[in-house]
C-alpha cells in the first residue's frame, strides 16, 4: 500500500491544511492500493505564494544555471526510473514493460529535449533599434491527466524549468504515484525552494483554484474538452494565458498502395497500445472501399493477436484506468451496435477469462463517418474502419471531425503521402510511423491551442518583451 499523504510546497513535504484522504484504485485488480490527500484552495494558496517569491530569483538566474540543474534531475530521474515505472502500471495499468519503458522513457525524453533546446536557445535577438528578449512568463498552473502520467508531467515541467518558470502542479487523482516520485527526484536534485510545487486533489477545487488565482500568471491544461473549455472560462477574468492540450479523433489514411498486412496490422495494434489511452491515437482507420474485405480480415486477426491481462503478467494490454473509463467504453461499444456499425473484432464486456479487473476487449468495428463511435473520443481500445473511394474522399473524411490533434497516412508513395500530408488539418501528422521529440505537438480546432515538446514547448513559457532603443537609431 502507498500512502502519498504530503503535498510538496516551498522545498518542502507538508501536510495539508485540512486533513482528507482519497483512496486510490489499482484497475487491474479493483482494489484498494493506496491513500493520497486531497488539498484546499488554502493549499493552493500556500503553493502560489511560494511559487511566486521564488519567481524573483529564479527568473533571474542563467541558462547556463538552470542546464546544470536540468542535467542533475537527469542522474536523479534514472536512479529512480524503475520505480516510476512501477508507479505507473499500479495506478494506471500499462503493462510492466510498457510502464517501465516507454511511459517513464518519454519523461526522460522531454528533460533531455529540453536540455538540448536550452544549450542553443536565444533569450535574446537584436532587430535593428530594438533588442527582442524572451522572459519567463511566471508562475505556471500546470494541470496534467493520467493516461501517460509521465510524458504529461515531464512534457510541462522541464520546458518550464528551462524557461526559468516557477510551478505548481496538480496531478490527476487517477495516477497520483508516479507525480509523488516525480517530485521526490526534484527534491533531491535540489530544485530551488518553491521552484516547483505540487497540490494533489480533485481537479473542480484545485484545478479551480490555479485557474482563477490571481498570482498565477498561466495554466498549462492536458486532459478532455470540456474540461479545458472551463478552465478558459475560470481564467478569463484574470487574463491568464492559457496552454491546452485536449482529444483527439485522428484519422489513419492507409493508401491504396499500401501494404495491407503491415499498415493496418500496424495501425490496429497500435491503436491497442496503453488500452487506446492516447489522444493522438489513430482511431479511425480510412482505406480504400475497394480493398476492405482484405483490411477487415487483416484488423481482425491484429485485434484478436493482442493479449490482455494484469499488467504484472507477460501481456500486451492491461486494464483501462477506472471502472467509470470501463462503463463510459463499453456505452461506446454498444452505442457501435445499435449505430448498425459491423462488429469485426472484440465487443461488449471483458475478455474471456477475465471475471475482474477493468479489461476490455481489443474491438473493431466498420463504420461511417457520422456514427457516434467515429465522431467522439472513446479513449479505449476501440476501432472504427471507415472505407474511402478515392484520395479525395478521404482527406475529407479526415477533415470532417470537429478534432484536429493528430493524423498518419500510409504508403508506398512517399510523394502522394506528404500531399495528403498537406491537406491534413491537425497539428501533427506521422508519414509511415516515425518519431520526434523535437517535432511540435497540439492541436488545431477543438484540440487545442498549445505546442509542447521540443523548442516550441520552451515558447510556451516565455513572454516576448521588446526592448526598443537598445540600439541608436
Ligand atoms: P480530464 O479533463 O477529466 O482531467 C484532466 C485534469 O484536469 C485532471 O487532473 C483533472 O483532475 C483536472 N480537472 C478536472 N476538472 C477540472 C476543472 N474544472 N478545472 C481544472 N482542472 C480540472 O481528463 P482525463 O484525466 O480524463 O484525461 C483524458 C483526456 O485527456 C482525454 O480527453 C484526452 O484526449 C485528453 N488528452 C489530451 C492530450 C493532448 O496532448 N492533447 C494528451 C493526453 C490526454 P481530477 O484528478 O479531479 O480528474
Amino acid at each position: 500500500m502507498r500512502n502519498y499523504t504530503q503535498f510538496y510546497i516551498d522545498g518542502r513535504f507538508v501536510d495539508p491544511i485540512t486533513p482528507r484522504t482519497a483512496e486510490v484504485i489499482n484497475p487491474a485488480t479493483e482494489a484498494v492500493s493506496g491513500t493520497i490527500s486531497l488539498g484546499s484552495p488554502a493549499d493552493v494558496d500556500l503553493a502560489v505564494a511560494a511559487a511566486r517569491k521564488a519567481f524573483a530569483s529564479y527568473s533571474q538566474t542563467s541558462a547556463q544555471e538552470r542546464l546544470e540543474l536540468l542535467q542533475t534531475i537527469q542522474a536523479e530521474y534514472a536512479r529512480r526510473e524503475e520505480e516510476l515505472g512501477e508507479a505507473i502500471m499500479e495506478e494506471m495499468g500499462a503493462p510492466r514493460p510498457l510502464a517501465c519503458g516507454f511511459h517513464t522513457m518519454l519523461g526522460s525524453g522531454h528533460l533531455n529535449t529540453a536540455i538540448e533546446v536550452l544549450k542553443t536557445f536565444k533569450f535574446e535577438e537584436e532587430r535593428g533599434v530594438t533588442l527582442i528578449r524572451k522572459e519567463p512568463i511566471g508562475v505556471c498552473g500546470l494541470i496534467t491527466p493520467w493516461n501517460w502520467p509521465m510524458n504529461q508531467t515531464c512534457v510541462k515541467i522541464f520546458p518550464a524549468l528551462a524557461a526559468g518558470c516557477t510551478m505548481i502542479l496538480k496531478p490527476p487523482q487517477l495516477a497520483p504515484y508516479s507525480a509523488q516520485i516525480l517530485a521526490e527526484i526534484l527534491h533531491e536534485s535540489g530544485v530551488p525552494a518553491g521552484v516547483f510545487n505540487m497540490v494533489q486533489g480533485k481537479g473542480s477545487e484545485i484545478g479551480t483554484a490555479l485557474s482563477t488565482h490571481e498570482d498565477v500568471d498561466m495554466i498549462s491544461f492536458t486532459g478532455s474538452e470540456p474540461v479545458g473549455v472551463q478552465i478558459q472560462k475560470d481564467a478569463a477574468d484574470t487574463v491568464k494565458r492559457v496552454g491546452l492540450e485536449l482529444g483527439g479523433k485522428s484519422a489513419w489514411i492507409v493508401l491504396d498502395d499500401a501494404s495491407l498486412a503491415t499498415h493496418v496490422a500496424g495501425a490496429t495494434a497500435g491503436m491497442m497500445g496503453n488500452s487506446g489511452q492516447t489522444c493522438s491515437a489513430g482511431s479511425r482507420l480510412l482505406v480504400p472501399n475497394s480493398r476492405m474485405e482484405e483490411v477487415k480480415k487483416a484488423a481482425a486477426e491484429a485485434a484478436n493477436a493482442v493479449t490482455v491481462g494484469d499488467p504484472t503478467g507477460n501481456f500486451a494490454m492491461g486494464p483501462v484506468v477506472s471502472k467509470s473509463q470501463y462503463d463510459i467504453i463499453q456505452g461506446y461499444i454498444e452505442k457501435g451496435l445499435e449505430e448498425g456499425a459491423e462488429l469485426v473484432a472484440g465487443g461488449p464486456g471483458r475478455p474471456e477469462g477475465l471475471d475482474k479487473g477493468c479489461y476490455v476487449k481489443p474491438t473493431v468495428f466498420v463504420g461511417t463517418n457520422d456514427m457516434v463511435i467515429s465522431r467522439e473520443e472513446i479513449f479505449g481500445p476501440v476501432l472504427v474502419i471507415i472505407g474511402y473511394d478515392d484520395l479525395d474522399h478521404a482527406v475529407e473524411i479526415a477533415n470532417d471531425s470537429n478534432f484536429g490533434l493528430g493524423g498518419y497516412v500510409s504508403g508506398e508513395d512517399l510523394d502522394a503521402c506528404r500531399e495528403v500530408s498537406r491537406k491534413i488539418r491537425t497539428g501533427a501528422i506521422w508519414v509511415n510511423g516515425g518519431f520526434d521529440f523535437h517535432a511540435p505537438f497540439g492541436g488545431y480546432k477543438r484540440s487545442g491551442n498549445g505546442r509542447e515538446w521540443g523548442e516550441y514547448g520552451l515558447h510556451e513559457y516565455l513572454e516576448v518583451k521588446a526592448v526598443i532603443g537598445w540600439n541608436p537609431a
